[in-house]
């Protein structure tokens, strides 16, 4: 195959004109597909809804019938065993919450905001507050920050995690600099892993704001496609404590791919602390999250151990899907120079870069032919890629069928816009 830099301008517009035809071919056809947002299918939801049948009316709730009513603002205790043994810690420094871990980072970007952490001056009385935003990255997360008109910073993500050098520079300097939004494992959208030294960098970090915070969302943690090669991050709040930074992380999960999408249960493992200090904020906002789902999930899932074998139904559903996409990846683009793209062991996404320039003309492209992929520039603050190349592709929810048409359409879409920058140099 020969690399599309390497053709004449003869053999560009040969291929540019079959390449047009193969594309009126596919938009005739009328698609209507999305590879939009990390959905999981249908039969990774059927997987819980039995769920709903743990607890009737029937059960014996004996002491606990407290759960059915107000109070127990920081989650019953068996939720909170259930969390603290997912991240590697003690149920003293969980927190669980009700449905979404993205309300829980939103509340504490808006407790920073409005009141301070610990006592320090709250964010709105300063002149200038300021977030480093690992890029590529999670358009939600942006969004929160955005919205409270924090200035964000883009940092490079690599392959272990972010450019620790500059962190490190922006954090140990910069007084403004309030937090950094980072994902972990399985990063959404490049799907990396921070390694061993990122975690240690991370926990070393000697803030110029004494309320600095890191926002750790390991939403990915337990979610690996691979038996045979999982990743794993090291756990970041011991590591801040043994480095005498001990409440520098607020570090979030949810059930929500583990269980019900929005009806699943979030926690969030930060100091002792930290949970003081945001449980007495809490205790204005609620009387208590629901109870009773928590408790539902623990039964369900018992433990880590049988939440595992869980996890590898859901990865034999998705495995196949990741594969797919790779795969048409691989066959229609390797070797052409056209494109680079991740090849995650776990998470929702493949993270795809195109050519500087195309992003935004491939998403339009297989939009006009019936394919939703996530907005080009969506993975960046402000909506905004400086290179317009990143595209976010989400594999879960298509059934394989319709992953096909998709993903070949992305790939001839791929190959048109690059022509057609090509040609006009
Ligand atoms: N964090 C990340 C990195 C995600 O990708 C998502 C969903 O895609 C969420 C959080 C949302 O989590 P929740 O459903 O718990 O609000």
């Amino acid at each position: 195959m020969k690399a599309y830099q390497d053709m004449t301008k003869e053999e560009l517009t040969a291929l540019h004109k079959d390449l047009l035809k193969d594309y009126e071919v596919i938009k005739a056809k009328d698609l209507n597909l999305n590879m939009a947002r990390g959905k999981p299918d249908l039969n990774q939801i059927d997987l819980s809804l039995g769920l709903l049948d743990v607890l009737d009316s029937h059960y014996d709730f004996g002491q606990k019938i407290d759960y059915c009513n107000y109070g127990i603002l920081d989650g019953i205790d068996e939720a909170k065993e259930f969390f603290a043994s997912m991240l590697s810690t003690s149920k003293d420094h969980i927190i669980v919450y009700g449905n979404s871990s993205l309300t829980v980072m939103f509340d504490q970007v808006s407790r920073g905001y409005t009141h301070g952490y610990m006592g320090h001056t709250p964010w709105c009385r300063l002149n200038k507050v300021k977030f480093l935003c690992p890029v590529p990255g999670y358009d939600r997360h942006f969004a929160i920050t955005e919205h409270f008109g924090i200035e964000m910073i883009n940092i490079p993500l690599k392959e272990d995690g972010p450019d620790m050098d500059m962190i490190e520079q922006y954090v140990n300097n910069d007084e403004t600099v309030k937090g950094i939004w980072c994902v972990p494992q399985y990063a959404n959208p490049t799907g990396i892993t921070y390694s061993d030294e990122v975690v240690r960098r991370f926990a070393h970090l000697k803030p110029a704001s004494q309320d600095f915070r890191i926002f750790w969302d390991n939403a990915y943690i337990v979610h690996h496609l691979y038996d045979n090669h999982q990743e794993h991050v090291a756990e970041i709040l011991k590591a801040c404590e043994e480095a005498g930074n001990p409440n520098m992380v607020f570090e979030f999960c949810s059930t929500s791919k583990v269980s019900l999408a929005g009806a699943g249960v979030a926690a969030m493992a930060t100091s002792v602390a930290n949970k003081k200090d945001v449980l007495q904020h809490m205790a204005i906002q609620s009387i208590g999250h629901d109870k009773l789902n928590q408790l539902r999930h623990v039964r369900y899932f018992q433990n880590v151990e049988s939440l595992t074998v869980h996890m590898q139904k859901h990865a034999a559903i998705l495995r196949p899907k990741f594969e797919m996409v790779l795969d048409i990846l691989e066959k229609e683009l390797g070797g052409l120079g056209i494109g680079t793209w991740t090849k995650p062991l776990g998470g929702y996404f493949i993270s795809f870069d195109a050519m500087e320039g195309c992003a935004q003309k491939i998403v339009r492209k297989c939009k006009e032919a019936g394919t939703i992929l996530t907005n080009a520039g969506a993975t960046y603050p402000y909506g905004q890629d400086p290179h317009d190349s990143n595209i976010r592709i989400a594999p879960s929810f298509p059934s394989l069928e319709e992953l096909q048409q998709a993903a070949q359409l992305f790939t001839l879409c791929v190959k048109l816009v690059s022509v057609e920058k090509l040609l006009s140099l």
